[in-house]
């Protein structure tokens, strides 16, 4: 993965249009089924390139709902996030 919305996300619709790579789809286009919007892993490139933080988490309103995941192999992913943060999957931006 790369980052992943949590089920925090209350679906304001904030971050979708700030991904450069439109990475993130709504709760109707969700894969999962479930009724959160969703980062798909294998599109995401953790706006490396593109932005110094992730920008759909600068967006998000919330308390750490955009989260950390495991790397996708063959996609970009920032190398200065330490695993561990990965898999507890700790926020992206943590106030
Ligand atoms: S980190 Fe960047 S590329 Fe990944 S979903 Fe968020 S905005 Fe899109
Ligand atoms: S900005 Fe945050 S709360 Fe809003 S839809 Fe995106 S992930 Fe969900």
């Amino acid at each position: 993965m790369a980052v992943m919305i949590t089920d925090i996300c209350i679906n304001c619709a904030a971050c979708i249009d700030e991904c450069p790579v439109e990475a993130i789809v709504d709760e109707d286009e969700n894969p999962t089924g479930e009724e959160i919007y969703y980062v798909y892993p294998d599109k995401c490139v953790e706006c490396i390139g593109y932005h110094d933080v992730p920008a759909c988490a600068e967006a998000c309103p919330t308390e750490g709902c955009i989260v950390w995941a495991e790397c996708v192999e063959g996609v970009p992913c920032r190398e200065d996030i330490p695993e561990e943060w990965r898999k507890e999957h700790r926020p992206v931006i943590e106030d």
